[in-house]
C-alpha cells in the first residue's frame, strides 16, 4: 500500500512537473523572441543620499512586455534565463544599454552619477565577461569608476573562491561593486570581509520589518552597523514611507532607493528628473527652513 501511495505521490508530481517544464519552455521562448525583437528595456530607479534626497545614480532594472502587451515581471524570467546561456546575451545587453545612458547622463553635467546594472551567476562565471564590461565601457566611453555591478548576497556566498578572483579583477578595472539583497543570503562574515566590495544593499524586507517588530528593528540595525564597520557604504532598497526614510538614517544607513524618491523609470523620464534636481532642493530647503 505504501508502494502504491509513492507511486500516486509521484505521479502527480510528475504531472505537474511537465506542466511547469511546458510552461518554462514557452516562456523562454518567448523571451528568446522578444529579445531577438528588441522588446526587452530597461527603466532606471534613482539611489539618493538618505539625509539630503540628492541623487547619487541609478540603478538599471530590465523591463519585458511580451508580444501581446503583457507586462512580465524579471523574477519571473530572469531566473529562467539563467538556465540557459540566453542570460548571457541579455545581461550584454543590459550592460551595454546601461553604459550608453550612462554616457548621456554624465554628458548632461551630472558629474559622478554612478550606474548600477545587476549580474547574475551565469554571466559572471561566463570567460568572456571581464572583456564584455570592458567593450561596454569603451564603446561608450564611460570611467569605470561611474560604473557599479550589483551582485546577490546568494551568488556572492555560493562560490567565494571564483567570486573572489573576479571580483578583484572587476575591482582592478577600477568597477565599484555592491552586494544586492543583503541580509537574505546567509553570508559568513568571514568571507563578506574577504570579498572587498564597495557598497551593502539592504534587502526590502528588512527595511519593512525595521518598523513592524522590535525584532525586525533589532536586525535592521544590525545589519546598518555590520556594513558599517566593515567600511561599506549602505544602501536600503524599497523605501516607501518617509517613517522608513527617517528610520534608516537614524541606524546610520547613508543611501536610500524606493517609491518614496522615484520608481524606476523610462531613460527619457530620469533624465527629466535628474534635470529638476535643483528645483526639488530649493523646494525641500524652503520647507525646511524656519518660517519667519
Ligand atoms: P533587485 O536588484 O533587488 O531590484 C530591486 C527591486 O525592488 C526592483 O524590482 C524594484 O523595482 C523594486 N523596488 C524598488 N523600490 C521599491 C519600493 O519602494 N517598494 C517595492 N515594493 N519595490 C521596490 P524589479 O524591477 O521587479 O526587479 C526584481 C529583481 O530582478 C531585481 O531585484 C534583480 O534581482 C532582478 N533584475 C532586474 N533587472 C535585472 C538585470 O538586468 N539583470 C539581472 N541579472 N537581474 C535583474
Ligand atoms: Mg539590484
Ligand atoms: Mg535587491
Ligand atoms: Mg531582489
Amino acid at each position: 500500500r505504501a508502494k502504491q501511495a509513492h507511486r500516486g505521490a509521484s505521479q502527480y508530481f510528475s504531472a505537474a512537473m511537465g506542466t511547469d517544464a511546458r510552461e518554462r519552455f514557452k516562456l523562454l521562448k518567448g523571451l528568446r523572441m522578444s529579445f531577438e525583437d528588441n522588446r526587452l528595456f530597461l527603466n532606471y530607479q534613482p539611489q539618493v543620499d538618505l539625509a539630503t534626497g540628492r541623487c547619487l545614480g541609478a540603478e538599471a532594472l530590465l523591463r519585458w512586455r511580451d508580444e501581446h502587451g503583457k507586462f512580465i515581471p524579471p523574477d519571473q524570467f530572469i531566473p529562467l534565463a539563467e538556465q540557459s546561456s540566453l542570460i548571457v546575451h541579455i545581461g550584454e545587453f543590459v550592460l551595454r544599454t546601461a553604459c550608453f545612458e550612462l554616457r548621456r547622463i554624465l554628458d548632461a553635467g551630472h558629474a559622478g552619477f554612478r550606474m548600477a546594472v545587476n549580474i547574475s551567476l551565469a554571466q559572471f562565471r561566463h570567460a568572456n565577461f571581464l572583456n564584455s564590461v570592458q567593450s561596454a565601457m569603451r564603446d561608450s566611453g564611460v570611467p569605470a569608476t561611474n560604473l557599479e555591478l550589483e551582485i546577490t548576497e546568494s551568488i556572492a556566498m555560493e562560490d567565494p573562491t571564483f567570486i573572489l578572483r573576479v571580483l578583484e579583477e572587476v575591482k582592478q578595472l577600477g568597477v565599484t561593486v555592491a552586494i544586492d539583497d543583503f541580509g537574505t543570503g546567509f553570508s559568513s562574515l568571514s568571507q563578506l570581509r574577504r570579498l572587498k566590495v564597495d557598497r551593502l544593499k539592504i534587502d526590502r524586507a528588512f527595511v519593512q520589518e525595521a518598523q513592524a517588530s522590535e525584532a525586525g528593528a533589532t536586525i535592521a540595525m544590525m545589519v546598518v552597523n555590520l556594513g558599517r564597520s566593515l567600511g561599506l557604504t549602505v544602501i536600503a532598497e524599497g523605501i516607501e514611507t518617509e517613517e522608513q526614510r527617517q528610520h534608516l538614517l537614524n541606524l546610520g544607513c547613508h543611501e536610500g532607493q524606493g517609491w518614496l524618491f522615484a520608481r524606476p523609470q523610462p531613460a527619457e523620464q530620469l533624465e527629466a528628473w535628474l534635470a529638476q534636481e535643483g528645483e526639488r532642493a530649493a523646494a525641500a530647503a524652503a520647507a525646511a527652513a524656519p518660517i519667519s
